[in-house]
């Protein structure tokens, strides 16, 4: 699907392996074991054949594919993505995880750069062990839940957006995306945000969030969006028509405009 997978990626997803694996048997299962981190391809494969998936779930940017028995967990990195064999019928090289369902197709879970992985979970508590710490999603995240989130938080709102034990499923890419639409500079601190800016702030995730998840979880190149220019060698600002600024945010290249974001 192209950009490094955000959650509005691993929605589409979600989607896409319960449309294709949904209600259907596991008949075998093949797997590079330098993609399998908890387990080995032989323990995975005999723990998911003839198990029957069930409806699959996410959280932040985890894919959890529950089967009447144990769950197959998924991470995308930064390369992942999923392949069914309706639509491809030829495994490729970096096809990491066949899953051979009833019917004879396959869903292929293909990662070139290998970050991200499989895992296997027997049960939610194991599922809440492998994915660690994680905050609430946040595409379903009301704004009493945010603003709750925020009044215990300290430092660099980028940083903060982008904390998956904070929040679950926002990336560089729609952090920086959220902050230029509700104008507020990506180094400002938490604790000096107007209680405006952080209404705005939590506006402009939820939309971020759910027009992308409209766009199949392409973050859409809107041309009145920031990441319709973003990166590119001489980017104004969409709103203003000011040069675009780069720095460091939250550990990661960041794009803002500094007129539109000022840090005062
Ligand atoms: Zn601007």
């Amino acid at each position: 699907m192209g950009s490094v997978p955000e959650l509005p990626d691993v929605e589409a997803y979600r989607r896409f392996f319960g449309t294709h694996a949904t209600g259907r048997t596991v008949r075998g299962v093949w797997a590079d074991p330098t993609i399998v981190r908890n387990t080995t391809p032989i323990a995975l494969a005999r723990a998911l054949k003839g198990r029957r998936f069930a409806e699959p779930e996410r959280l932040g940017k985890w894919l959890i594919a529950w089967t009447d028995g144990p769950a197959l967990l998924l991470h995308f990195g930064m390369t992942g993505d999923l392949v069914w064999s309706g639509q491809e019928p030829e495994r490729h090289r970096h096809d990491r995880l066949v899953l051979e369902l009833n019917g004879g197709e396959e869903l292929r879970y293909r990662n070139m750069r290998k970050l991200g992985g499989v895992w296997l979970a027997h049960d939610a508590d194991e599922v809440g062990r492998v994915l660690g710490p994680l905050g609430p999603d946040a595409l379903d995240l009301t704004r009493r839940r945010f603003l709750e989130l925020l009044a215990r938080r300290r430092g660099g709102v980028k940083a903060a957006l982008m904390d998956q034990t904070l929040l679950a499923g926002v990336g560089n890419l729609i952090a920086d995306e959220a902050l230029w639409q509700a104008r507020i500079h990506p180094r400002r601190r938490v604790e000096t945000l107007t209680e405006d800016e952080r209404a705005r702030l939590h506006a402009a995730v939820r939309t971020v969030i759910r027009e992308s998840i409209r766009h199949h979880g392409r973050i859409p190149l809107k041309r009145t969006w920031l990441l319709s220019v973003r990166g590119r060698p001489d980017a104004t600002c969409p709103r203003c028509g000011t040069p675009l600024s780069r720095t460091e945010a939250g550990g990661r290249t960041t794009y803002f405009c500094p007129s539109c974001q000022p840090l005062e």
